[in-house]
């Protein structure tokens, strides 16, 4: 165990974006070596991983090599090539989470099927192979209006995702194999990470609230602690800990869900890592989603998922209009208010809507960090010298 956490641990991440970027600052402190697959040199995690190795997260021989180097492999994203993981996991190269629960989360449909063989809440759904057999469904009156399609498979960010309330909206069906499920009448959509390690030892963070920004499709603010019930929350957090229990797994899983118009909380969908809906954890909780997925699959104790203090916790977004080399405007005015905590996660392009950051406003008093999050938001903008066409 001694061993473990030292300078002589190398812990591989695949791929470099800014949940790498934030578990190698983490990583750092116990003094690991750390390692991060990315094809993109100016990655945010590559200036700061102990060593950068320049390759695809999907490419079989990119992730094969890169695993061969560390003791330790996990990644950051959902999109790594299964093939590649389980070749090296059958050569003993400790991979965590199991590239198997990787697997049946990358397939919405699969993910799917989980829940509803283990019994846990989800949205009824059926699966399609194609968008003309959805056409068809709709046509024998198998599907009924509204519903939502999901892509099984590459869908991120909202992208892969379909509202269709009538047939004015068939013309945004996607093309490929699909879930389709009943649209929920959502109140509320709040996430829970759990945390479970090898000893079988599981912690679950307190419940957020998530806001979306409609036009973005990504989250606006995220409030912790929720403001739903108690019941809801211990629901919530019940069957987190049910489905990671369930996964056997060793890592971080967030689990989203919607609270629907009679309350009633169901599960959206599941990520094996950390997560967006986490960040405010680095400030406001006594251990960080960070720290806490490195004790899960290192399989050292976890650390308390006390609350510290409220936070709000609001993405940075490429402002509209702009794309090109980033320039940062509102900065020192956000740092004069109480609570703020400014992440930059170091992308040299901005595009419109893409997550170049998050602020964490800390306050006693929620209300005061809502409204203060209110005023971050107007005064932080993500430009560029350089327009978008
Ligand atoms: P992604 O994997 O891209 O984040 P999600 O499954 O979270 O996709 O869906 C994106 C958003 O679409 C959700 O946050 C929610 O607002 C909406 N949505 C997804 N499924 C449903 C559903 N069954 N009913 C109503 N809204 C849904």
């Amino acid at each position: 165990m001694e061993r473990l956490v030292t300078s002589n641990l190398k812990l591989g991440i695949i791929a470099g974006g800014q949940l790498g970027k934030m578990l190698i600052q983490e990583a750092s402190k116990w003094d690991i070596t750390t390692y991060v697959l990315d094809n993109d040199e100016n990655c945010p995690a590559g200036s700061i991983a102990s060593y950068y190795i320049k390759g695809s997260n999907t490419d079989f021989q990119s992730v094969y090599h890169f695993g061969k180097m560390v003791d330790v492999l996990t990644f950051e994203i959902e999109n790594v090539n299964i093939e590649a993981l389980k070749m090296l996991k059958s050569e003993g190269i400790r991979i965590a989470p199991d590239p198997e629960i990787l697997e049946l989360i990358q397939d919405k449909g699969l993910q799917k099927e989980f829940y509803k063989q283990n019994g846990i809440p989800t949205s009824p759904f059926e699966i399609y192979g194609s968008k003309n057999e959805i056409l068809n469904a709709i046509e024998m009156g198998e599907i009924k209006f509204p519903f939502v399609q999901k892509l099984r498979r590459g869908g991120y960010d909202g992208r892969g995702v379909s509202i269709i309330n009538d047939k004015n909206d068939l013309e945004n069906l996607l093309s490929g194999s699909s879930v389709i499920e009943e649209k929920v009448d959502v109140e509320k959509e709040i996430a829970v990470i759990a945390a479970r390690n090898r000893k079988g030892e599981i912690k679950c963070f307190p419940v957020v609230e998530m806001h979306f920004d409609a036009k973005a499709n990504l989250v606006d603010k995220l409030i912790c602690p929720s403001s739903i019930t108690a019941e809801q929350s211990e629901k919530a957090i019940s069957i987190a800990s049910e489905i990671i229990e369930l996964l056997n797994m060793e890592g971080l899983l967030a689990v989203e869900f919607f609270v629907d118009s009679s309350g009633t909380v169901i599960v959206n969908e599941i990520a094996p890592r950390p997560h967006n809906s986490g960040h405010h954890t680095i400030e406001s909780i006594i251990t960080s989603q960070f720290e806490q997925h490195l004790r899960a699959i290192l399989n050292l104790p976890l650390g308390s998922t006390e609350i510290k203090i409220p936070s709000v916790m609001i993405n940075v977004l490429g402002a509209e209009g702009y794309e090109g080399p980033v320039l940062y405007e509102g900065l020192t005015q956000c740092l004069a208010i109480e609570g703020v905590k400014i992440h930059l996660y170091g992308k040299k392009i901005t595009k419109p809507y893409r997550k170049m950051g998050h602020v964490t406003i800390l306050s006693p008093s929620i209300e005061r960090a809502l409204k203060n999050a209110e005023m971050v938001k107007q005064l932080i903008k993500v430009k560029s010298w350089k327009e978008s066409s």
